[in-house]
């Protein structure tokens, strides 16, 4: 299946990271577990689902090692320190660029998942924690999908 994405170019999205579902077993949820599909299949455009939360650090290197994956980040903020540490974590990786919006709706209207990006410095207002700076936000939320998307840009 993957090959044959790969061949007509058309992009996947695995929805990868934790499940609530009693039944999804968890020891697939890593996306570590993606790279073999990566490997396979270079040129297939892969969007990984939540920065494969609660496994946002491997997502990050395998983004990182992988032209052509990419990440969301609904849902992350939920939970606002894991959302502000994945995203310094991004960044201290060089790979904030590949970072791209998504809502996961109906979970989360777009504007929600907006509003949470919006707030993402709060948790460390006051502290001598580095902020993750507004122009990367903005690209997160409007710019960083065309690289991933060029048709449709
Ligand atoms: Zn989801």
């Amino acid at each position: 299946m993957f090959r044959k994405a790969e061949s007509l170019g058309i992009p996947v999205n695995i929805h990868q990271g934790t499940s609530f579902v009693r039944t999804g077993p968890l020891k697939y949820a890593n996306p570590i577990e993606l790279e073999d599909i990566a490997v396979a299949c270079p040129d297939l455009r892969i969007v990984i689902s939540h920065m494969g939360h609660p496994w946002e650090d491997e997502c990050v290197v395998l983004i990182r090692k992988h032209p052509n994956l990419y990440t969301n980040v609904y849902a992350l903020h939920y939970r606002p320190l894991r959302h502000y540490q994945a995203f310094m974590s991004a960044i201290e990786y060089g790979v904030e660029h590949k970072l791209i919006f998504g809502s996961d709706f109906p979970s989360a209207t777009a504007a929600q998942v907006i509003a949470g990006q919006h707030k993402i410095n709060d948790i460390v207002a006051g502290t001598n924690f580095p902020t993750i700076p507004n122009e990367t936000i903005h690209n997160i939320i409007y710019e960083n999908w065309k690289t991933f998307l060029p048709e449709y840009a």
